[in-house]
């Protein structure tokens, strides 16, 4: 039988745990009733470096139930990383995991299924959202605009999926030779090839808390996932600068027959503009390749990604008095 680790990031999130940790001690024990976990399976959460009481409420619960852990990241590292830390580590203890955002605004009644297709033969299976409903009109056309834009570079992400997902240990093992500093884990999976399925559900509003991801985040990810994965900003460059020439050709050659035909050519405000528009537009450029070097720079540091604490394992035996 095959043991589960549910993997939830958690960033100040005292205000859900305690709705959460039940929610998928539930779906854990439903599962093993049912035979298509195994009885040690567990929920690991990961405490992303909060500020709040998270960490205690995760200790609480891990002291409660033999079906939670925890593990303590030295600091903030952000989703991505958070993530990474608890797949990576629950991939030693376990054969499959599920990984889900702690607001629960995925559905966890399609975790069962996620399990039906692993045993089908998926070694990953991703969630994908049907429906964007409750989120505001703002943030569905934004995270809408983002799929199609990621497409348009050449990135091969699967549409309205986000990083609720089952992954194998196979996979995992992977995933983990993927070392990368600049991380975008939804555009990394598709690279890993292994067969993969979907499970479609509606996502719902966050059970507490308020989103961790405000618009700049939100643009962050989105430019992450762009410039980690493609160079294609790169080579518009090329193609914008090609179009300007050409543009520049045409305007002389306006410019030269103004001059023998005798109506000369006036206007200081279009020679301005025209300088600071190929300023503003070489500084542009100049600006994206920096972008290009900046991510060199940091990979090539090879810095550790996350910073492990502490990792609530194995309960203390004085502690099984029930
Ligand atoms: N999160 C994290 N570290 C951060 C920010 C967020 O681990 O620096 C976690 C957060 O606790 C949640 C998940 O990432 O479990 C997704 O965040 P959120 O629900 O706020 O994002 P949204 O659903 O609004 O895009
Ligand atoms: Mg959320």
């Amino acid at each position: 039988m095959d043991r589960l680790a549910i993997v939830v990031p958690c960033y100040n999130e005292e205000a859900v745990m305690e709705i959460t940790s039940p929610a998928l001690q539930k779906v854990l024990t439903d599962l093993i009733e049912k035979g298509k976990i195994a009885p040690d399976s567990f929920v690991l959460f990961v405490d992303d470096g909060s500020k709040d009481r998270t960490w205690e409420l995760i200790e609480q619960e891990f002291k409660k139930s033999p079906l939670v852990k925890g593990l303590k990241l030295a600091g903030n590292v952000g989703h991505q990383f958070a993530l990474t830390a608890g797949l990576i580590t629950a991939k030693d203890v376990s054969d499959v995991t599920i990984s889900i955002d702690a607001d629960l605004q995925d559905d966890v009644r399609v975790i069962e299924e996620m399990i039906d297709k692993f045993h089908a033969g998926n070694d990953i299976v991703y969630g994908v959202r049907n429906a964007r409903k409750t989120d505001s009109f703002f943030k569905r056309t934004t995270a809408q605009g983002f799929y199609k834009l990621m497409a348009a570079m050449g990135v091969k992400t699967v549409y309205n999926h986000a990083d609720f997902r089952l992954m194998s240990k196979r996979a995992l093992e992977q995933f983990s030779k993927y070392t990368e500093t600049n991380l975008f884990l939804r555009g990394m999976m598709p690279l890993i090839g292994y067969k993969t399925d979907s499970v479609y559900y509606d996502r719902k509003e966050r059970v507490a808390g308020e989103s961790k991801y405000p618009l700049k985040k939100m643009i962050a990810l989105a430019f992450e996932g762009i410039s980690s994965f493609s160079t294609k900003p790169i080579s518009m460059i090329m193609t914008v600068g090609i179009l300007i020439l050409f543009l520049c050709v045409i305007a002389a050659i306006y410019a030269l027959v103004s001059y023998i035909t005798g109506s000369v050519v006036q206007g200081w405000t279009s020679l301005i503009l025209s300088i600071w528009f190929l300023g503003g537009l070489q500084l542009l450029a100049i600006g994206l390749v920096g972008e290009y070097i900046g991510k060199i720079y940091m990979e090539v540091k090879h810095r550790p990604r996350y910073n492990i604490e502490t990792f609530l394992n194995q309960r203390d035996e004085n502690h099984e008095d029930h």
